[in-house]
């Protein structure tokens, strides 16, 4: 989408800095330069982190679609990052490492590859940067040396840490209370800290053992901390100051507040380099974030197991505002999955009407949303269509409304004055920025049972090697799914001392 930025409505956009939608104002005209907080590859990603990357996708896509040259940058964590957000304990990736008997090398890998294979099942643009973080290492280090050379840092027996008292504000972002913390019991088990707030910036290895990952820096043999890693690489790829920022909530609250404080000590001219800081709600079960700290968790294959497609997930998100806590069901899963199927059955009426050439002519046309000409999709459109399009910009400018945008999808599609063309040109425009594939699948293929053959004897030892894991990895919800997708298939399993064995059911 290669057009003058600011095409339509003004964009609106919820910073969290100032709690406010904003105006979207670039900082280098018709360009926009968004970081996304990326995954820690320790472990599958689940339905929870999938959003959040489903949200940085609309986001890009509404940017590009708005006529905006777009530069997304998403990290990938494959040190550092603690089982807690405070300075304390394990390093995840380490610790997966231990339990899975695999490197930390492996870990990363195997895991990376999952997350980029449930991106690209979901549809999800590929970010034009994906740096991981053993990459930067040398980055982190210089990056470190300026903050200590202004002052910013002191030195633990531990490691080098962040004196959160050097930087104005710290902590606005989560709207911190920084006195009530100070007068709280947290600063005992500071352990040396100025302040509670403060957080490592470069992690020594214990002198008595060696780190799986480590390095060597001014501050001894260690590895650097998550924060850090954010900093330098989002500096790095789009400069200061860049557009837009974006994570799940959690983050508010500790991660960018440290990288406020880190970027404000970097630059040293009073600015965080960041211009918007936009987060992404959760999706819960029940009321509890989904998280993969607490064992059993839901994950895109989940998903595939119940024989639905992973674009019903993603219409799924799409059904409710990014800044809404969105309750996980299958039977709203399920019930998105019918919704989304009756919008594939009528485009592809539609597409029947206005003919096969115009309707390949359309796939073609936004088979590649990076490229796509908006502009010349949008003429020529009949008055009676055109408003459809100003309804897309306006739900999208509405702080990326997507509930709003499906709303108009589905009032256009039942609108018998249109032309089929027109109606066709609109869906192909709608697309770009909704990715559910409405021109370039049908309806017969969100049916994945009805494509699924039967369980082979091969797919039936794969499915109960990856239980064993599950289990062994105490991931019971996904160990559970297995054992029941193979009782729906017909097999029978049981655990003995042997391992575990198959049999078919008596017919
Ligand atoms: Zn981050």
């Amino acid at each position: 989408m290669t057009m003058p930025a600011t095409r339509g409505k003004p964009l609106q956009l919820f910073d969290s800095m100032t709690r406010m939608l904003r105006e979207f104002v670039p900082v280098r005209a018709g360009k926009a330069g968004i970081y996304s907080c990326g995954p820690t590859v320790y472990n599958y990603a689940h339905l929870g982190n999938l959003r959040a990357y489903l949200f940085t996708d609309t986001l890009r896509r509404v940017l590009l679609f708005k006529g905006y040259a777009v530069t997304q940058v998403m990290n990938i964590t494959d040190v550092g990052h603690l089982t807690s957000d405070a300075d304390a304990g394990e390093d995840k990736m380490e610790k997966a490492a231990a339990q899975q008997h695999r490197s930390v090398w492996d870990i990363a890998r195997h895991y990376t590859d999952a997350f980029l294979a449930d991106m690209a099942a979901l549809n999800i643009l590929p970010p034009d940067h994906q740096p991981k973080a053993t990459d930067h290492i040398q980055g982190m280090i210089d990056f470190n040396r300026k903050l200590e050379a202004a002052g910013h840092t002191y030195l633990l027996p531990d490691g080098l840490y962040f004196d959160t008292s050097t930087v104005p504000d710290y902590g606005r972002l989560g709207r911190l209370d920084i006195e009530g913390q100070k007068a709280g019991a947290r600063v005992a088990d500071t352990h040396g800290k100025r302040n509670p707030t403060d957080f490592c910036l470069w992690r020594k290895s214990p002198a008595d053992s060696r780190r799986l990952m480590e390095w060597d820096s001014p501050w001894g043999t260690g590895a650097p901390g998550w924060h850090l890693e954010c900093s330098e690489m989002s500096l790095r790829f789009l400069g200061a100051p860049f557009d837009i920022h974006t994570g799940g909530i959690d983050h508010r609250q500790v991660h960018h507040c440290n990288e406020v404080a880190q970027n404000m000590g970097f630059l040293g001219n009073g600015d965080a380099g960041v211009r918007y800081w936009l987060h992404n709600e959760f999706l819960v079960l029940g009321d509890d974030k989904m998280s993969k700290s607490k064992g059993g968790f839901l994950r895109l294959q989940t998903v595939l197991d119940q024989g639905i497609h992973p674009l019903v997930y993603r219409y799924f998100c799409l059904q409710a505002s990014y800044r809404k806590p969105l309750e996980f069901g299958w039977e709203g899963l399920k019930g998105a999955g019918a919704g989304l199927k009756r919008i594939h059955l009528r485009v592809a009426e539609l597409a029947a009407r206005a003919g096969a050439d115009t309707a390949t002519r359309l796939r073609d046309a936004v088979a590649n949303p990076l490229t796509a000409d908006v502009a010349a999709l949008s003429t020529p459109l009949a008055d009676g269509a055109r408003r459809y399009l100003a309804d897309l910009d306006a739900a999208l400018s509405d702080d990326l409304n997507t509930p709003r945008a499906l709303a108009a999808l589905n009032t256009l599609l039942a609108d018998d004055a249109l032309a089929a063309t027109d109606a066709l040109r609109l869906a192909a425009l709608f697309e770009l920025v909704l990715g559910i594939r409405l021109l370039a699948m049908t309806a017969d293929d969100l049916n994945l049972r009805a494509k699924d053959a039967a369980l082979t004897d091969d797919r039936i030892s794969a499915l109960i090697e990856e239980r064993n894991l599950a289990r062994k990895n105490r991931d019971f919800a996904r160990a559970d799914a297995i054992r029941d997708e193979l009782d729906a298939g017909g097999v029978l399993i049981k655990d003995g001392p042997q391992g575990t064995t198959w049999e078919w059911k008596p017919a």
